[in-house]
């Protein structure tokens, strides 16, 4: 190999390994990070991102038929515009976890806007529902150096997912198949109640995921948790 050859071959080495970084499920390198839980028990986590938004009650509704808990990384942002529905979700029962105030790609950010992200969620989220969040879900599950630090002093662990349902752009049922075939011990499923800060966003795909998901993974002998069950089931 030649000096450029090699050169070349350490730069997509260092490319490949910054993306895992990034965006890897398992990679903790940007501040800690779960991707799964224990397999040890026949249970997962059904988790929903960029919520609260206005078809968040349909899935609360579908949730509590099944009596059902689960985890919702609100966006500050959509929190102070729909506060009433935060609050739903969190006396629903249903864990609350954080996913940033504004909903930006972290990657390449400074330290200081990172944290004031993060904080500005945490600060709203407690104020408008009296939950603390845990747990952070990087938004676009992009990490970048200042997440470890600021999930630190905000007392949060970073979340990603074990299987994400692309219930933005597919069917119901190509969503429906692809979070069945990843249910697992221990699986964390990504689905979303809201669309980035889209306002009255279309989730029908989601309504209808979780209407069929739900009473099918029931049937299959799995318990739904929240994160934080799931992650430390003594608590
Ligand atoms: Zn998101």
């Amino acid at each position: 190999m030649n000096s450029a050859a090699a050169a070349a071959a350490v730069g997509g080495a260092t490319a490949s390994f910054l993306a895992w970084a990034v965006r890897g499920r398992s990679a903790g390198v940007f501040g800690r990070s779960v991707w799964r839980g224990p397999r040890e028990r026949r249970a997962l986590a059904l988790t929903f991102d960029d919520g609260p938004s206005e078809s968040t009650p349909r899935i609360l509704e579908i949730l509590a038929e099944y009596g059902v808990t689960s985890t919702f990384f609100q966006c500050g942002a959509n929190v102070d515009r729909l506060p009433a529905i935060a609050r739903q979700v969190a006396a629903a029962g249903h864990e609350i976890g954080n996913h940033s105030y504004s909903h930006p790609y972290l990657f390449l950010r400074s330290p200081q806007g990172i944290e004031s992200e993060l904080r500005s969620a945490q600060e709203t989220i407690q104020a408008t529902t009296a939950a603390t969040p845990e747990w952070f879900r990087a938004p676009y599950g992009a990490r970048w150096f200042g997440v470890g630090r600021a999930q630190g002093k905000l007392g949060l662990t970073g979340v990603m997912w074990s299987a994400i349902g692309y219930d933005w752009s597919r069917r119901a049922d190509e969503v429906v198949a692809r979070m069945t075939a990843a249910a697992a011990n221990g699986a964390i499923l990504c689905l979303h109640d809201g669309r980035e800060l889209g306002h009255n966003p279309d989730v029908r795909t989601t309504v209808e995921t979780v209407r069929r998901l739900v009473p099918l993974l029931l049937e299959r002998g799995y318990k739904f948790e929240t994160i934080g069950r799931l992650i430390c089931p003594k608590i």
